[in-house]
């Protein structure tokens, strides 16, 4: 009997280890559905998606977005008017297929155009990601808001460090495809 019992624990043990070795390996296979604690993505455009020094996407970008919309992410996109005509340059980039929201704002961001895509989103402020360059613009708005942040540090704000708790990100990264490591 006590013996049929180690064997039993054993058995559970061996059962839990291969569960949680294959969520975590789940995570990086996107035909295999894995629970994300997030519902939506927010992303930053300019120096996030794209670099305005190359008048290019950032390298990765559509694979990524792909990846994630294929994933079932509901992902926004929020922009400052820093060109005459922004909206349709995003367009003529190809993003529009990803988004089911593209927010172009003429002043600086601020809190009210992220809570337009949390309506859209449909979700709580903490099932959200945003993910953009700046941490006294969208991660410091995120953060008040209660959302997660990802800062992602590359370009000419990569040296401005957070000032305040408010303006710490959750994560840093420096590869825009790094995101997909802390979904
Ligand atoms: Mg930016």
């Amino acid at each position: 009997m006590i013996i049929a019992k180690h064997i039993n624990n054993a058995k559970n043990i061996i059962y839990l280890i291969a569960f949680m070795y294959f969520a975590s390996i789940s995570r990086h296979i996107t035909c295999i559905p894995f629970v994300s604690r997030y519902k939506g993505i927010i992303f930053d455009f300019n120096r996030t998606l794209y670099n305005p020094e190359t008048n290019n996407l950032t390298p990765g970008v559509i694979d990524l977005l792909a990846s994630l919309k294929n994933s079932g992410y509901r992902l926004c996109l929020i922009s400052k008017a820093t060109t005459e005509n922004r909206r349709e340059e995003i367009s003529d980039l190809g993003l529009d297929p990803y988004f089911v929201y593209i927010q172009v704002n003429e002043g600086n961001k601020n809190a009210s155009h992220f809570r337009n895509c949390m309506d859209i989103l449909e979700c709580n402020p903490e099932d959200i990601l945003v993910i953009g360059d700046r941490i006294k613009g969208e991660i410091y708005l995120a953060n008040q808001l209660g959302m997660k942040t990802i800062w992602y540090k590359s370009g000419k704000f990569s040296t401005e460090l957070p000032s305040n708790e408010k303006e710490k990100p959750n994560h840093t990264i420096t590869i825009l495809s790094d995101v997909l490591k802390y979904l």
